[in-house]
């Protein structure tokens, strides 16, 4: 459970409500409100909050907590408003059998709460003077000191650090390349890294991946590689999900990522994700390392116009059972990390669109442009583009589908729209083949991914709203329209 309280925290109430005999034991973070700050005496603070969102995103945290490790109660309470020095700003409670699981979780939870929950700190010191802390405005001040090698770069500056800064970047797979890829990212000022790998950190692996030390062995690599990564900078969000990239963890973050790198070393998961971001036109680079050689393919401007690594299977081979020279992998996940920053702070790069090759073993460097295979699925028209299910407008005479987040409908309501996740969307949720239905998200992509697989189950009605709501707002100048009352009663009729 996550709580806001104006009222002071009452710890032993709290730690009652979580205390169980099967789990025997618990453990807690308390926060408290200190009396200095960067070396000024603090003598009171405000926090100020969005209200709603704070509220969504504390529970999704908690709901993660309960989801990942093994424990079997979590609490969280923040203190909004007024607060003296002294008193409980925060508290986290987690019951569990297992100590270590306690530990991890509390630890993630209050992590977590830090870096998401929209909850801003305003201090006010003896001197009379006052300040925000960690708001926009202190982290510019910053930023300009930390990035100022890199926005000296010719076509970088202050432009190309904010297009970073407001970047999301989906890391899947955090081994031999994704670890100088993230750690690039996130010393770039990347504003969101999300990171995903289902392993754990074996000690075979410090050789080559260098976010990780002895004592992470064992751990889940995201939790370890996000540890060292917010020890690197702080200012970036990074989110890491311990599992494989599946087809619902995709459809959930396709429509919030801005590019893709696919850094594992399994020819099935390059296949499977290279395809599925040419089918959502997502840029991504993909690469792969064998012993001394390896090789990374930067997805074209026009990115439904891509090859798959299917297409490129023969070029390169995975290094799981072949063995790899620690530093060939750091080259090419380097140079992916440096595609990836052109291609988000929109530099040109001659590479865009090509297979690059860096033979270590024999001295080569080579760049080409690859062609498809003929046959290739990626070259169907189901996954070359948006399949023909596209409308450009919130056509009022269908009926509208949120497959939006909570957290998303709260920020940019759409009243009349019927809420519905796209999992549940896809599995089982009644549809009627007489109707006609309009799918709707942020930017279009998991819009699109969804009526896709509705057309492919022999619903033709089903269309999806280019560029999600997003698009919609830009040409609606931000207000989202309402549908006319007879459309909106038959959209209840079917909920
Ligand atoms: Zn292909």
């Amino acid at each position: 459970m996550f709580r806001l309280t104006r009222e002071p925290i009452s710890i032993a109430d709290h730690a009652r409500a979580i205390a169980d005999p099967h789990s025997g034991g618990y453990v807690d973070f308390r926060g408290c409100v200190r009396n200095h700050h960067l070396g000024r005496d603090v003598r009171r603070l405000h926090y100020d909050v969005y209200e709603l969102l704070a509220i969504s995103e504390g529970q999704r945290i908690v709901d993660e907590a309960l989801a990942r490790f093994d424990i079997d109660a979590v609490s969280c309470i923040h203190r909004v408003g007024d607060l003296e020095v002294g008193e409980t700003a925060v508290w986290v409670g987690v019951g569990a059998a297992h100590r270590d699981a306690a530990f991890a979780a509390c630890r993630y939870v209050i992590d977590e709460i830090k870096n998401r929950v929209p909850i801003w700190k305003h201090e006010f010191y003896a001197d009379g003077t006052s300040s925000w802390v960690g708001c926009d405005g202190c982290s510019h001040a910053h930023g300009e000191h930390r990035y100022r090698q890199q926005t000296a770069v010719p076509g970088v500056g202050s432009a190309g650090q904010t297009r970073l800064s407001e970047a999301h970047v989906l890391i899947v797979g955090v081994g031999a390349l994704g670890c100088p890829v993230a750690d690039a990212l996130v010393g770039a000022g990347v504003g969101r890294v999300s990171l995903v790998d289902g392993d754990h950190v074996e000690l075979s692996n410090l050789h080559r991946q260098g976010l990780y030390v002895e004592t992470d062995a064992g751990a889940p690599k995201v939790d370890a590689a996000r540890r060292r990564l917010v020890e690197r900078n702080s200012s970036v969000r990074v989110d890491g999900y311990a599992s494989m990239l599946d087809e619902p963890l995709w459809r959930r973050l396709i429509d919030e990522v801005d590019l893709v790198l696919e850094c594992t070393d399994s020819a099935d998961s390059k296949c499977r994700v290279s395809r599925w971001c040419k089918a959502a036109s997502m840029p991504v680079i993909v690469g792969g390392v064998h012993q001394l050689s390896g090789g990374f393919y930067v997805s074209p401007l026009s990115v439904d116009q891509g090859v798959c690594w299917d297409c490129l299977s023969g070029l390169s081979a995975d290094c799981g059972q072949a063995g790899v020279l620690g530093p060939t992998p750091m080259m090419i996940g380097a140079a992916m990390a440096g595609e990836a920053l052109r291609r988000l702070m929109r530099m040109n790069s001659p590479l865009t669109g090509r297979w690059t090759v860096l033979d270590l073993a024999g001295g080569h460097f080579a760049s080409f442009e690859p062609a498809s295979r003929p046959g290739c699925t990626c070259l169907s028209p189901a996954n070359s583009d948006s399949g023909g299910v596209e409308r450009t407008t919130l056509d009022p005479s269908l009926i509208w589908l949120d497959l939006r987040t909570d957290a998303e409908r709260v920020r940019e309501p759409l009243p009349d729209a019927i809420p519905v996740s796209p999992d549940a969307l896809l599995s089982g949720f009644p549809l009627d083949a007489n109707q006609a239905y309009l799918l709707v998200c942020a930017r279009g992509r998991r819009s699109g991914v969804a009526a896709r697989a509705l057309r492919d189950r022999g619903l033709q009605n089903v269309w999806s709203l280019a560029g999600g709501t997003e698009a919609a707002n830009r040409s609606t100048s931000r207000n989202l329209p309402h549908k006319g009352v007879s459309a909106a009663a038959d959209a209840q009729s079917i909920a």
